[in-house]
C-alpha cells in the first residue's frame, strides 16, 4: 500500500445535465487531514456525494487504498471504509443517544479501535446523556454523537460536511479538539468547511473549490491571504 490513502483522478458530476464537477483531482495521505473549502455553489457537497457513492462516478477515478472504487454503491463505500458525517447530523428522533451511535455499527470492524465505550472516552457527555432522545441535545451534542455514528464502522476516511455550521465558537473548538485522536485511531479525515479559519486551523492540506473545480491547493503555511481569496471568490 502507499501512503495515499484516496486519490481522485480527472473527477467530474453532473445532475442531469448541469455539470457540477470538472476534472477534479485530489490526493488523501495517510493520516492526514485535509480541508476542502469554498463559497456556496462551489461543488462541495457535490464531490462529498460523489466519493461516498450517492453520485455515480467512473471506477478508476476515486480510488481507496489503490482499489478502484467509484463505481459503488453508498453502502459499498462504506463497506470498503470511507464513512460521512452528514451536514446537519441527520440523527433519528425517535432513537437515544446511544441508539444513534449504535446505528454506524457496521459488518466492517476496519482496525476495530472505535467501539461505543472509545467514542464515550472521546466524548464523556454523551454517555451521560447516553439515554435521551438524540434531539433532545444541544447542536454541538448532536455533532458529537454524529461524529461518533461515523466511527463506529472504523473508517479509513471520515468525511465531514460542514461540522461547525451554526454552532458557537467554543463548541466548534471542543469539537475540532477530538480530532487528533480520530487521526491516531487510523482515520484520515477530509472536511468540508466555509468558515477558512477554521479550515487553516485544523489542515494539513487545504483545497479550495470554485465553481467544480479545485482551484487552488497546498499546505496552510504556503497559502497567502490573497491567494485563497483569489481562489475563493474568483479574481475580479
Ligand atoms: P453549499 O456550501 O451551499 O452546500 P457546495 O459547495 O456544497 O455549496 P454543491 O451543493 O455541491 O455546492 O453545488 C454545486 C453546484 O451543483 C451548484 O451550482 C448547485 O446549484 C448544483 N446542485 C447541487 N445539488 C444539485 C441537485 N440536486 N440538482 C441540480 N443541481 C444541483
Amino acid at each position: 500500500m502507499t501512503d495515499t490513502v484516496l486519490s481522485i483522478r480527472n473527477l467530474t458530476a453532473f445532475y442531469g445535465d448541469f455539470q457540477a464537477l470538472f476534472g477534479v483531482d485530489l490526493t488523501l495521505q495517510r493520516g492526514q487531514a485535509l480541508a476542502i473549502i469554498g463559497a456556496n455553489g462551489a461543488g462541495k457537497s457535490t464531490l462529498m456525494r460523489a466519493i461516498t457513492g450517492i453520485l455515480p462516478s467512473p471506477a478508476e477515478a476515486i480510488l481507496l487504498n489503490d482499489r478502484p472504487i467509484g463505481a459503488l454503491s453508498a453502502p459499498e463505500v462504506l463497506e470498503v471504509g470511507i464513512s460521512m458525517v452528514p451536514e446537519g447530523r441527520r440523527l433519528f428522533p425517535s432513537l437515544t443517544v446511544e441508539e444513534n451511535i449504535l446505528i454506524g455499527a457496521h459488518s466492517r470492524t476496519g482496525n476495530g479501535y472505535w467501539t461505543l465505550e472509545a467514542i464515550y472516552d472521546l466524548f464523556p457527555i454523551l454517555k451521560e446523556r447516553r439515554h435521551n432522545p438524540g434531539t433532545a441535545l444541544s447542536g454541538g451534542q448532536q455533532q458529537m454523537v454524529a461524529i461518533g455514528r461515523a466511527l463506529m464502522s472504523n473508517p479509513d476516511v471520515l468525511l465531514c460536511d460542514e461540522i461547525s455550521l451554526g454552532l458557537a465558537p467554543v463548541i466548534i473548538r471542543d469539537i475540532y479538539a477530538s480530532f487528533p485522536r480520530i487521526r491516531e485511531s487510523g482515520a484520515s479525515v477530509i472536511v468540508v468547511e466555509q468558515d477558512i479559519g477554521q479550515a487553516l486551523k485544523v489542515a494539513d492540506h487545504v483545497c479550495c473549490m470554485m465553481e467544480g473545480r479545485i482551484t487552488l491547493s497546498g499546505a496552510p503555511e504556503e497559502l497567502s491571504r490573497d491567494a485563497i481569496h483569489d481562489a475563493y471568490f474568483g479574481v475580479s
